[in-house]
């Protein structure tokens, strides 16, 4: 604190020193004390100004004495109120967690005889509340029975920081040897808060959307885009942001998909105009040839004009010289009729041959482009038949091959089987472990469906956790024989989550095609000996001979 008073002179005595130094005390007492009260702060704070001064005066003095006694005396009395308020809603509690047996009677009779009923002092009240939680958590289903104490509701909910950390540090551990993990360094199971629920949610749309963007196919410019997107969608905390980044990536599709549409509009158009440039070609050829034909025509009539001409002078001229004359008139005329044709013809063949090189290079031109967008087209289309998660055939792809197998199989009659797969109880992976442990499932089944099945056999994502495959050449026997030893053989994946097993099954049910059985009859059969195998327990396989529905 800073005083405006001076400091008393030397001739003043020690009694001057002792009074200023005791005035400094109360100024700076006053300044301790400030903030616990507006109307205490407000005297203290004349009390200041006055002792800054020059002038003292005992009337003032004990006017602020009592001042500050009834203030004091307010105060007690609202901090006295608080106190006991507090005890009253903390009794309750207390008499809560009794009627619930959410603590020990023993706890509860210690809390009661610590509150009593004034209340506890505020320095109190936080171990108080400590202990109260502590006691109601003791009593919690699966505590205080040994062991290490997990953190309850409220530890986890304070602590989230914390366990966020250790489970990142978790997820930093390599797997043991062969074993197939589903962790990664994001897909850290689900969480109760709703905002972090929120962020899951948007980030899993935005997960979505980056394989709709891959189903597309991005245009080279935009490839920066699209990754810096993919990775704020991934990683961002902040909500605002994030929706952000999903309203940038859906403008990013549309913006492809529409880029797409008018590339090809624009191929169409393209090809049109060379077409009709063709079409020129052709009509300018055509009339060639006929202006071709009708300088033949013409020379020839001159021809036989010159000719008939000829044979007439035979007849009149007697005299031969007269008529060797007019012989080399008419041969001359003849002569040059046919040089004018020839040079006329030669010109007309030049200009055809530039024509026609012109079109062959427009013919070579458009085929180059053609295959260019066959080669895309095909591209495209397999995109469109494949799963992006699995690179399975998705369904897409199955409703041809299964129109395919069973066309064939109307001309050849040879046997195929069909089945429906479906991961066991597959919601429990997600609530526990994520969506992308989900995925991670998802993606090693697949890959065991396409490395354990024969190449002639076809495998397809039909959506979700359901596979479907199409068994040529197998007899309803065989394909339960195959089908089954699979089942088996993803029962003993060894996936994990944080080092801990984690137990994946499917079910399945196998029909195949019979006189009479359009394919989607067969599909029926199978999908309906899967929810036989599920009613029968999960992690088998059931064929539907026999089966009445
Ligand atoms: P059941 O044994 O009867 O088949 O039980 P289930 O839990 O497997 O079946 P249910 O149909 O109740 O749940 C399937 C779950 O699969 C629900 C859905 O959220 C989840 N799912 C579907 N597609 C995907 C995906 O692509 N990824 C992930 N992670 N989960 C998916
Ligand atoms: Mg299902
Ligand atoms: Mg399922």
């Amino acid at each position: 604190m800073t005083s405006n008073k001076s400091q008393p002179s030397s001739d003043d005595g020690s009694e001057a020193e002792l009074r200023y130094q005791v005035e400094r005390l109360l100024a700076r007492a006053s300044l301790v004390s400030q903030g616990l009260d507006s109307q205490l702060d407000k005297v203290l704070s004349e009390l200041r100004q006055y002792l800054r001064g020059q002038e003292r005066s005992p009337d003032r003095l004990r006017g602020f004495q009592e001042r500050l006694d009834s203030e004091l005396e307010r105060l007690d009395d609202h901090v006295g109120r608080e106190r006991r308020d507090a005890a009253r809603v903390l009794g309750r509690l207390l008499d809560t967690a009794g009627r619930s047996s959410l603590a020990g009677a023993g706890d509860l009779k210690r809390l009661s005889r610590e509150l009593g009923p004034r209340g506890l002092p505020r320095e109190a009240l936080l171990p108080w509340i400590e202990s109260f939680a502590d006691a109601v958590e003791q009593a919690l289903p699966g505590n205080g029975t040994g062991g290490e104490r997990s953190p309850g509701l409220l530890g986890r909910f304070f602590q989230r920081g914390a366990s966020e950390r250790s489970q990142s540090q978790a997820s930093d551990l390599a797997p043991p040897d062969g074993e197939l993990d589903l962790e990664t360094a994001d897909n850290l199971p689900p969480e109760d808060d709703d905002q972090s629920q929120r962020l899951r949610i948007a980030r899993r749309v935005g997960e979505l959307m980056g394989r709709v963007m891959h189903q597309v196919e991005l245009p080279p410019d935009t490839h920066r885009r699209a990754a810096l997107l993919k990775a704020r969608l991934s990683d961002q905390q902040d909500w605002a942001l994030l929706r952000q980044s999903l309203d940038e990536t859906a403008d990013l599709v549309i913006a492809v998909v529409s880029h797409s549409q008018r590339e090809f509009q624009g191929f169409l158009q393209r090809l049109d105009e060379r077409l009709s440039s063709l079409h020129v070609h052709v009509t300018d050829q055509t009339d060639a040839m006929a202006g071709r034909q009708s300088a033949a025509e013409a020379m020839e009539q001159t021809v036989q004009g010159e000719l008939s001409e000829l044979g007439h002078s035979l007849v009149q001229h007697s005299d031969l010289e007269g008529l060797r004359a007019s012989v080399s008139r008419h041969i001359e005329r003849i002569a040059s009729t046919v040089q004018v044709y020839r040079v006329r013809e030669q010109e007309r063949d030049e200009q055809l041959a530039d024509q026609m090189e012109a079109m062959r290079e427009k013919l070579v031109a458009m085929e180059t482009h053609c295959e260019q967008v066959r080669e895309q087209l095909a591209q495209e289309r397999a995109r469109a038949l494949t799963d992006i998660l699995t690179q399975l055939p998705n369904r897409e792809s199955w409703d041809e091959r299964l129109r395919f197998e069973h066309e064939r199989w109307q001309r050849y009659g040879h046997p195929v089987a069909l089945a429906v797969l479906d991961i066991d109880n597959f919601k429990q992976v997600n609530d526990s472990f994520g969506h992308k442990a989900g995925d991670r499932v998802i993606q090693l089944v697949a890959r065991a469906l396409r490395e354990r099945l024969r190449t002639t056999d076809f495998v397809a994502r039909y959506g979700g956790e359901e596979f479907v495959v199409l068994l040529p050449e197998t007899s309803l026997d065989q394909a339960i024989r195959v089908i089954d030893s699979l089942r088996q053989h993803v029962a003993e994946m060894p996936f994990h989550f944080q080092r801990r097993p984690v137990a994946v099954t499917f079910s399945a049910g196998v029909s195949w095609f019979r006189e009479g059985s359009a394919p989607d009859r067969v599909f029926d059969e199978a999908d309906k000996a899967l929810y036989q195998a599920k009613s029968d327990g999960r992690n088998r396989v059931v064929g539907a001979r026999g089966l009445t529905w």
